[in-house]
């Protein structure tokens, strides 16, 4: 991991002068606007000053916006990055909030790199900030950042949420009171997603999924209406910019939980002279100490238990994708109530992003298979590292989730791989049952392999690239659960694994086996030399 830079304090730079005097400026600007458009007051005397906080200024399409010069003592820092692409990051500085500072500082850094490592064509990251929330405890902060790259150049929103009495920091899905509330708060996005120009119909509803990564920018207009916004190219062509949903005050009320009350509370009222009286608590650290956040499923069902006598586990895992019929096979895993694990290869994430973001919602588990399916044995550490390092970046960014497995092409792997896995947090995951999907496309024989092969704690090898295998899978899914298996997840079968330690099925150690499977000491029984030929 590179090492965080210290942030490069711009406090003594004339630039932040001409910042702040450039938003109060627009801050005026703004209000002006706002004036014109209100009602004559009555006998014309001129309207009182300084009696009350003005109101909360913004777009009804857009979050609110702060005045920056309305909060005391407020500076700007510039991200130190130590990397390939031009970098030209701001971010606030505010007394008291030292740990909001921080958090930005480890965010930003990782955002930046995730781009330049999910992005061979990286050229540029540029991001500044803007206040959209700062009163009674509580601070918002919107992120705007302009990627650059070979194809062009698309704006990005995050926003966070700060607790200046707690140093806790939370992400934009905590606005929302838990998972079943962002599902419901997801449906009405879906029905009104847009961008207010023409028919609004550029996006697609289809692309919009409950987890955080996607509902990370999301805030109150200054009429309180609940707002979320997707990045240019997140959930339309990149060329459509923005879109946003506003949820009506009333019809959002029922999905906040109490931060998101208390933001909007905070963010419907206009901001004067605003400070953090004191830092917070010498023992608060920063983190969230709240429940889980909504939006970030996991891949490990709390209501199943592959320990207990009468649960039968198994593992379905596929290679190489995902692949434009994908979507097929997440229907028919759905329509059992069954998890996949899907071990992901460069080019097709980068063309099938959607049908990653769908299965990661709907509680696959995502899992890296390198970049270009290489041969990682001999390859070298250098070379390893960007094999995975770039798949690893590339699912982060449309998931926000950080994969801990990987499986090495062919099952190929050496001390090397085990070294670098083990550095990347990553278990190397081989298999039991090998039907060879991609050797012999012949749905009903990949059936009959899968299902001659199955037992308690198979994990079973095949490739959703291949037709045969969709088909066949629908087959095997159901029969599967007519059996009595429970389909799950690789880390549910396995529970927790060690980085870099290589895993061929999830039977107990001291458990009798059954049939002729493979100790861990052994090859797999599908060998690297026969994955060898497979088709990338
Ligand atoms: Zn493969």
């Amino acid at each position: 991991m590179k090492k965080r830079p210290d942030p490069t304090m711009r406090a003594d730079h004339p630039l932040i002068t001409t910042v702040v005097a450039l938003v109060v400026v627009a801050g005026l600007v703004l209000l002006a606007t706002r004036s014109s458009g209100e009602a004559p007051q009555s006998g014309g005397a001129p309207a009182p000053v300084e009696e009350s906080p003005p109101p909360a200024s913004g777009e009804p399409h857009g979050l609110t916006v702060v005045d920056a010069a309305d909060v005391v003592g407020v500076e700007e820092a510039e991200l130190a990055y130590d990397g390939g692409i031009d970098v030209s990051v701001t971010y606030p500085v505010i007394p008291n909030a030292a740990p909001l500072t921080d958090f930005l500082e480890r965010e930003l850094t990782d955002e930046v790199h995730a781009f330049e490592a999910a992005n061979p064509g990286a050229a540029s990251f540029e991001a500044e900030w803007n206040l959209t929330a700062a009163g009674d405890g509580l601070l918002g902060v919107r992120m705007t950042r302009t990627e650059t790259d070979s194809e062009g150049s698309r704006e990005g929103y995050t926003t966070y949420w700060y607790d200046t009495a707690t140093a806790a920091h939370h992400p934009s899905s905590a606005l929302v009171a838990g998972q079943r509330e962002l599902e419901e708060l997801n449906g009405l996005v879906r029905e009104s997603v847009g961008n207010g120009d023409g028919d609004g119909s550029a996006a697609n509803p289809d692309t919009i999924h409950p987890i955080s990564s996607l509902y990370d920018s999301v805030g109150f207009n200054p009429d309180g209406d609940l707002v979320v916004e997707f990045d240019a190219g997140q959930v339309a062509p990149a060329g459509e910019g923005r879109m946003y949903a506003v949820i009506d005050a009333e019809e959002a009320e029922g999905l906040l939980s109490d931060l998101g009350r208390h933001v909007r509370d905070v963010a419907t009222v206009g901001v004067e002279d605003f400070a953090i009286a004191a830092p917070p608590e010498a023992d608060k650290d920063g983190q969230d100490e709240g429940g889980p956040v909504p939006g970030g499923p996991t891949a490990v069902n709390e209501d199943v238990d592959c320990s207990a006598p009468e649960t039968r586990c198994v593992a379905l895992t596929y290679d190489d994708g995902p692949g434009a019929r994908t979507p097929e096979l997440l229907d028919a895993l759905a329509e059992y109530d069954a998890r996949a694990t899907f071990f992901v290869t460069g080019r097709p994430v980068m063309e099938h992003p959607h049908t990653v973001r769908r299965a990661y919602a709907e509680g696959h588990e995502i899992a890296n298979h390198t970049l270009d399916h290489s041969d990682l044995a001999g390859l070298g550490e250098g070379g390893v590292r960007h094999e995975l390092d770039v798949v690893q970046a590339l699912v982060y960014r449309e998931t926000g989730h950080t994969m801990n497995l990987m499986r090495p092409p062919y099952g190929s792997t050496d001390e090397g791989v085990a070294s670098v896995t083990a550095n990347m947090g990553l278990a190397q995951i081989l298999w039991s049952v090998d039907p060879l999907d991609w050797k012999d496309r012949d749905a009903s024989v990949v059936h009959d392999r899968v299902m001659a092969g199955a037992s308690e704690g198979a994990i079973i090898l095949m490739h959703d690239i291949h037709g045969t295998t969709i088909d066949a899978s629908r087959t095997i899914i159901r029969e599967l659960d007519a059996r009595g298996y429970t389909m799950v997840t690789v880390s549910q079968l396995l529970g927790t694994t060690t980085p870099g330690e290589v895993y061929v099925d999830g039977v107990p150690d001291d458990a009798p086996e059954e049939g002729t499977e493979p100790s861990e000491d052994d090859e797999p029984s599908g060998t690297p030399s026969d994955e060898a030929s497979e088709e990338a």
